[in-house]
């Protein structure tokens, strides 16, 4: 059985106070807190087990390895990879996105003088700014696909997107703006069937939801750990078998490779061609456990209680008639970014709400195209996770009211 408030108590920065109140956590869209379990782990790792992996033959070097590369089996178990193999470990989305564009379509596009990319309006810039790299080095076409008024993406819209001369769809799997869930496994089997690779940024799915990339059976899936209760400089990107043989190395250095002389290096075999260099050894070790809690918790009771909690958010700040709530479509994540009549600044009435002890962020959340579209400079946004309350989601709504009598 899910219990909130067993859960809550896991997660002991819970329990402190923020400006003398009661912390409201509802930035989780930025960055998720952390349980106990992954704060003893990188205690435990640093405290008793560290060294460098891959490389030692000494005892702690083998044990941090067998931790380390334990981790690759379960983000495979997370996402229901058919292999770990298909898990290249980095640091995070911005990393996985910016490998699959140096790696794999940036000498695609080169070779073959240019080609499109098809993105939603709704991207976030890890997902927007190393395509637009391929833009400016190589001739390629960025191809954008917006949203309806209420934040909906119309898969129909996407797929007619997709040309003779495309060459990758990168879509988000959920929006870090809206909330919007995309319907990504409609939008792979249209591409696949015109031939057509797709890159899920599933940076903000894959705390919500059960993600299952052979399900959706795309060619690429990147996840962020910090956003999924672990460590900041954790993550990892599914890459599906036949891409990772299409891809040259990204970074160059140790363990990397097979054999290096003074006029010849040979590339070790994926995933571990695409790690190089020392990596976020702990960090990773943290993520595990942190993978390992979510799905104690059940990915489907997580997705069931924050579903509960959208739902009486959406009903609580949808009955603000002065609050202008952005992504009102109902297949969304408990996401809500919205502005405020008069002329109160995002900025403004995140400082409120911080008086008050709710945490959200307030800016254009990486989704420049997304707040032109939108026609706004900035939102508040409040993304809710696992260990979300109604009674906080009435906190924030008493918290906005008093924005209201103070900006009105
Ligand atoms: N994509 C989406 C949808 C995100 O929300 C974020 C984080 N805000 C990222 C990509 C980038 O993640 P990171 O900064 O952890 O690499």
């Amino acid at each position: 059985m899910f219990d909130v408030q067993t859960v809550r108590a896991d997660f002991p920065i819970l329990s402190r106070e923020v400006n003398g109140k009661p912390l409201v956590y509802l930035d989780n869209g930025a960055s998720a807190q952390k349980p106990q379990v992954v704060i003893d782990a990188i205690t435990q790792a640093y405290s008793q087990e560290y060294a460098n992996v891959h490389r030692g033959l000494h005892y702690l070097s083998n044990l941090a390895t067998e931790k380390y590369e334990a981790v690759r089996g379960t983000i495979a178990k997370f996402l229901n990879a058919a292999s770990e193999d298909e898990i290249v470990m980095n640091s995070g989305t911005t990393e996985g996105i910016n490998m699959i564009a140096y790696s794999w379509l940036g000498p695609k596009i080169k070779e073959e003088g240019g080609g499109e990319i098809v993105l939603s309006v709704m991207e976030h810039h890890a997902n927007i700014v190393p395509w637009h790299f391929l833009r400016e080095r190589h001739g390629a076409t960025l191809k954008w696909v917006d949203t309806d008024a209420t934040g909906a993406l119309d898969t129909q819209k996407v797929i007619d997107a997709i040309g003779p001369d495309t060459k990758l769809v990168a879509i988000t799997h959920v929006s870090n703006v809206l909330g919007t869930v995309v319907d990504v496994k409609a939008i792979v089997e249209a591409a696949h069937a015109k031939g057509v690779p797709v890159l899920v940024d599933g940076s903000q799915a894959a705390v919500h939801m059960p993600v299952d990339v052979q399900d959706i059976g795309c060619d690429f899936y990147a996840i962020t750990g910090h956003k999924l209760y672990g460590p900041s400089g954790s993550g990892a990107i599914y890459v599906r078998k036949e891409r990772l043989a299409e891809m040259r190395p990204f970074l160059g250095g140790g363990d990397m490779i097979r054999e290096v002389s003074k006029d010849v290096v040979t590339y070790a075999d994926p995933p571990m061609k695409f790690e190089a260099g020392t990596p976020g050894i702990v960090q990773m070790i943290g993520l595990g456990v942190a993978l390992d809690y979510m799905m104690g918790l059940g990915m489907q009771n997580i997705a069931a209680h924050e579903a509960h909690l959208r739902d009486y958010a959406a009903q609580k700040l949808g009955g603000l008639n002065w609050l202008n709530l952005q992504g009102t479509t109902a297949d969304k994540a408990a996401i809500f970014s919205f502005t405020l009549d008069g002329a109160a600044h995002a900025h403004d009435i995140s400082t409120v709400l911080d008086k008050k002890g709710v945490a959200v962020r307030a800016g254009h959340h990486c989704a420049g195209p997304l707040m032109d579209h939108l026609g706004v400079t900035a939102t508040c946004r409040a993304s809710m996770g696992v260990y979300n309350t109604t009674e906080e989601i009435d906190v924030l709504v008493d918290a906005l009211e008093l924005c209201h009598d103070l900006f009105a």
